[in-house]
């Protein structure tokens, strides 16, 4: 007997048979590859049979060919409706995962407004309705509302009975791996429906509607999938190839592009970076690379150990904490200090049990051992695991990131700046001085330059001790620097050997500034017995100078300041260099 013959025996038996016929259909569609075959005998089957059987073989078909889920499942609502008659209004939830929400997709018709929406969005615990309590009890749970236990909350139960609802029946539709998909809910309005809802009337519709729920889902998760690692390629090839001279802009950039990926408010997950002018954390974008005041900070003390202390684990149940484990993420209550010093504040809500909007996630970023930064999740988005898995895919490469961003800074830094003065090196003044060499011959303005050296400074560090020398030298170039003007340029041409450029300045000037920094020096006090004094020999560019021939003549007339007897300034000699 061939497939076909199947079915015309069925057809004969009626409903009883009908899911051995669906099963038949679906054998054929299988077979034929996408083409049903209904062939009946017309002699055989009665018009009435055959128009039934299409009728459901179109739902089916619609159900596993349509595009739009809602669609899908209003068609399995239409295929319940053949099998069970007319009577219950029926809806269709899917569970959401990250609400951890049972929502309508297919909303029971006939149901007045009031009562769809307070049974729709439900959490999934236990008595929330009769939906979310099938859902906990992974079976089908039936409530009568004149029945003292109702399995709704008051709220929910009074809509229902107001909107004239007797009876709810609610089965779980449940994934391969018994994992929650979402309900199929029947509502009546007649007072007493003795065999409502049978398990085997509606086993078609039933697994009809996982499967396509479950197949909904596959297709979403691969989308989603692709989504993810067209942003991480996209991610981590911008944080490591834009900056290629590093710029904190990028770093607001890739925040706010992660938050955009995650749909979360930029102010929700926030991005703390260490900056290593002062070893504090700060917050991404609040402050720019070339700013010279640093604002304030966390002090990276504190940060380090509060992220390594046990009192961030406290409230946490043990669920949370294998999740936080498995992504390498601390739990922050939001009445922690830590919480305080970063912003972000309890709502008030607190009690003792405390519900997870009052708790934030913070992923340390370490690199090499060093904290980097830290990223904090704000509460509210705390504990959904897509969010977990993404953002503990994304620390490492950002805590890399910042790693390069500071090692590049700090090189930069290294190569321009005198490490103990702060003051520009002998390099950076060399290349400053070409440059203003250029300006000078272009504009034809002049310009002068002061070499200037500490008298018998051995002699303070053999006094003094080493350690002294240095501060002095500090304290010496902050005085100076802030006894010349904006334009001009000081650096550290050698041990205690300093200069400065006078943009704008001929020689006499020059003399006159020169005298100045010098009694300014002279009459400062550096903490020790005898004043401390420098002598200086000034020049000014004159066309046909290097650079070097210019710092020459002023180290000329140094040599002759020191000679004739130190603390003074002198000009240049009037005659060419000393080979
Ligand atoms: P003069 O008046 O002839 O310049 O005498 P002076 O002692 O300053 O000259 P000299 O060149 O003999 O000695 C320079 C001293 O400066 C020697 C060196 O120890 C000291 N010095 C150079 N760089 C540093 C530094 O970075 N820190 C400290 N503490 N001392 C330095
Ligand atoms: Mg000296
Ligand atoms: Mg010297």
């Amino acid at each position: 007997m061939g497939v076909a013959d199947h079915i015309l025996e069925s057809t004969h038996r009626e409903g009883e048979h009908l899911n051995a016929l669906i099963a038949h259909i679906e054998l054929i569609k299988g077979r034929s590859g996408g083409e049903y075959l209904i062939s009946l005998d017309r002699s055989a089957a009665q018009s009435g049979h055959e128009k039934l059987l299409n009728d459901r073989y179109k739902l089916v078909d619609s159900t596993l060919t349509e595009q739009k889920l809602p669609d899908a499942l209003q068609s399995i609502v239409c295929l319940c409706r053949e099998y069970i008659g007319p009577e219950a209004l029926i809806g269709v939830t899917t569970f959401n995962a990250e609400t951890e929400r049972l929502e309508y997709l297919v909303r029971p018709e006939g149901l007045s407004r009031e009562a769809c929406s307070a049974i729709d969005n439900a959490l999934v615990v236990f008595g929330n309705g009769v939906h979310t309590t099938s859902s906990v009890l992974r079976k089908k749970t039936t409530t009568d509302f004149r029945d003292g236990d109702i399995l709704a909350p008051r709220v929910m139960a009074s809509a229902l009975k107001a909107a004239g609802i007797k009876r709810w029946v609610s089965l779980p539709l449940l994934g391969i791996n018994d994992q929650l998909l979402g309900t199929l809910d029947f509502f009546y309005k007649e007072a007493v429906v003795e065999t409502p809802v049978s398990d085997k009337e509606l086993a078609i519709p039933l697994h009809l509607a996982s499967s396509t729920m479950e197949r909904h889902l596959s297709i979403n998760a691969l989308r989603e999938n692709a989504r993810l690692e067209e942003f991480l390629r996209f991610f981590s090839q911008q944080l490591m190839t834009d900056p290629h001279r590093p710029d904190h802009s990028t770093f607001v950039a890739a925040t706010n592009k992660l938050a955009a990926f995650m749909k979360v408010p930029s102010s929700s997950l926030r991005c703390w970076i260490l900056d290593e002018r002062d070893g504090n954390y700060r917050p991404v974008g609040t402050f720019r690379d070339q700013e010279s005041s640093i604002c304030s900070g966390l002090a990276g003390k504190d940060v380090r150990q509060w992220l390594s202390s046990e009192e961030l684990l406290v409230h946490k149940s043990e669920f949370v904490a294998s999740l936080e484990a498995e992504y390498q993420c601390l739990h922050l209550s939001t009445d922690h200090e830590f919480a305080h010093a970063i912003g972000i504040s309890s709502n008030g809500s607190v009690n003792s049990n405390k519900r997870l909007i009052d708790q934030c996630l913070v992923f340390p970023l370490s690199a090499d051992s060093t904290l980097e930064g830290f990223i904090v999740l704000g509460p509210q988005e705390s504990r959904v695991v897509k969010k977990l898995n993404l953002l503990s895919t994304i620390a490492p490469i950002l805590a890399s990131a910042f790693a390069r961003h500071r090692l590049i800074k700090s090189l930069m830094h290294q190569a321009l700046y005198d490490r103990l003065t702060g003051l520009f090196n002998r390099h950076k003044i060399e290349e400053i001085l070409h440059h203003e060499i250029d300006r000078s011959l272009r504009y034809q303005n002049p310009f002068s330059v002061m070499l200037f050296d500490i008298d018998h400074f051995k002699l303070v560090n053999d006094n003094y001790g080493h350690d002294m020398g240095d501060s002095m030298l500090l304290a010496l170039s902050d005085l100076v620097r802030s006894t010349i003007r904006a334009t001009d340029v000081i650096g550290r041409w050698g041990g205690e050997e300093f200069i400065v450029i006078l943009t704008e300045t001929p020689i006499n000037k020059a003399v006159g500034v020169g005298n100045m920094v010098r009694r300014h020096v002279e009459s400062y006090d550096f903490g020790i017995d005898t004043p401390l004094t420098i002598s200086m020999g000034v020049a000014e560019f004159r066309p046909g100078d290097t650079a070097e021939s210019l710092v020459k003549r002023s180290d000329v007339a140094l040599y002759e300041a020191k000679n004739s007897g130190r603390n003074k300034v002198l000009p240049e000699v009037n005659q060419p260099p000393r080979a």
